[in-house]
């Protein structure tokens, strides 16, 4: 906390990690020997850059951008950007530290990094969008690449920014690379990326179920959240027979006691990603369900939970909530969304929890598979693609239960996750010796 004042979120995800490697590195005389650990927290290089963007009504703004390039020791730096007024370095920061650990335990060639500015696109033109991300990008050109750093999207960053990023990369650098991940298919996307995050979460929580014997099947289920990694996660749960209760935003979530349907959940992602609505607009659709401002939806009885909103949106008190109300697993769909008195109440109550870092990282997996079909330039077919998904979703899981288990009946997923993570990373740069 000393070496990083002011920074709450990073020092919180370094904690998390800490406390699991800790025990793990304490007879690995050369983890301790080499700083290993110090050398992880501590960002490759961090870029700070001001982006100047016009707006409608023809004044001047000026914003911040960062990228966080945290670690390349076993592949480009590979993580998204974020455009929210939440924003600070030291969120990217935390976001870039645990995408290194993610991106390892796919088992892919990435590294990690995570970037974005405190632009608020609500609210705002599709040409103010345009012109701000055209901005973005005139001063991220120089340090990103196909083989040097590949960003993706996030938060407030889907397919129509990645789109104009893209385009002004193209524009600026003549070269049409892999440069950025969630593409759209006419130029270079990958099938099932946007589906990805939501759909890869939802199957580590079916592989968590599967361990105590259980399915989706008739299980009641609470989400937050209401873009891109909440609404497919939402239509997966659906799909292999949950029944889905909630979604929400920031400004409050919705409770549907008949359940959000596939039909539903259409009608979300159109009102959120088309006209740009608030998920408050859902009871005027389906009077049935209610409202609730300024909550999150963690008081809801549910079997199972999946936040897939935004970071420390479930506290302490919220875990103690889902836990009394009979809540037996939850998977994480956004970056560390519980917080640490959230993750203790979870592991003390051994209910089956799932960090972010392995069960959200079917997003960047996909994101992975695109820079292989756009270094091959082709791109494979959906049912490869979906089958490669479950493959390495169930390849994080086996690497959770080998570093996790505590007991018979007992795996900590966070600490399985943060150790196999580790352990691939700390080991390629052990190979390089002190650089
Ligand atoms: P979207 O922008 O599509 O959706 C974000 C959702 O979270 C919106 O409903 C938004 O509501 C809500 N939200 C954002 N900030 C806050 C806040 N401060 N308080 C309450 N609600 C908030 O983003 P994604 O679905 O892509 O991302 C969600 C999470 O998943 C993030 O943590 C992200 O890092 C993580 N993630 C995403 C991946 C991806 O592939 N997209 C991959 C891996 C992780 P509102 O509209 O009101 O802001």
């Amino acid at each position: 906390r000393k070496r990083n004042p002011g920074q709450p979120e990073f020092c919180q995800a370094v904690q998390e990690v800490s406390e699991d490697i800790f025990d793990f590195i304490e007879d690995k005389e050369a983890y301790h020997s080499q700083q290993i650990l110090r050398r992880i927290a501590e960002p490759d290089r961090i870029i700070s850059f001001r982006v100047c963007w016009e707006d409608d009504a023809g004044n001047i703004r000026v914003q911040r951008g960062w990228r966080v390039q945290n670690n390349n020791a076993i592949g480009p730096y590979k993580g998204g950007i974020r455009f929210h007024p939440s924003v600070t370095e030291s969120v990217l920061k935390f976001l870039a530290f645990e995408q290194t650990f993610k991106n390892a335990l796919t088992g892919l060639p990435m590294g990690g990094g995570k970037g974005g500015a405190n632009f608020n696109p609500k609210g705002k033109s599709d040409r103010e969008v345009m012109r701000f991300c055209q901005s973005f990008m005139t001063e991220l050109y120089r340090h990103v690449g196909a083989d040097v750093d590949v960003p993706a999207g996030d938060i407030g960053v889907g397919a129509r920014e990645i789109g104009y990023m893209f385009g002004q990369y193209k524009r600026i650098t003549n070269q049409f690379t892999g440069v950025l991940t969630g593409k759209g298919l006419e130029y270079g996307g990958s099938l099932i990326r946007p589906e990805a995050t939501g759909y890869g979460a939802t199957y580590f929580l079916q592989n968590m179920l599967a361990t105590r014997g259980r399915d989706l099947t008739g299980l009641n289920a609470v989400i937050s959240g209401s873009g891109n990694v909440a609404t497919h996660a939402a239509e997966k749960v659906t799909q292999l027979g949950g029944k889905v209760l909630t979604l929400s935003d920031s400004a409050g979530f919705i409770h549907d006691p008949d359940g959000i349907d596939l039909e539903k959940i259409d009608w979300v992602k159109h009102h959120k990603t088309h006209t740009r609505g608030r998920i408050s607009d859902y009871v005027a659709q389906y009077p049935r369900a209610s409202f609730t401002a300024g909550k999150t939806p963690w008081g809801v009885p549910c079997d199972v939970a999946l936040p897939c909103a935004t970071q420390n949106e479930l506290l302490g008190d919220d875990a103690r909530a889902l836990v009394a109300n009979g809540c037996f697993a939850v998977s994480e769909g956004a970056n560390m969304p519980t917080d640490l008195a959230g993750v203790h109440v979870f592991k003390d109550a051994r209910i089956l929890f799932a960090p972010g870092k392995a069960a959200n990282a079917g997003g960047v997996a996909v994101s992975g598979l695109e820079m292989s079909q756009n270094s091959e330039r082709r791109s494979w077919k959906e049912a490869e693609l979906q089958q490669l998904l479950l493959d390495i979703m169930a390849g994080i899981h086996e690497s959770c239960l080998r570093y996790g288990r505590v007991s018979d009946d007992y795996v900590d997923y966070v600490k399985g996750a943060n150790i196999a993570g580790f352990k691939k990373v700390a080991d390629a740069m052990l190979a390089y010796g002190v650089v």
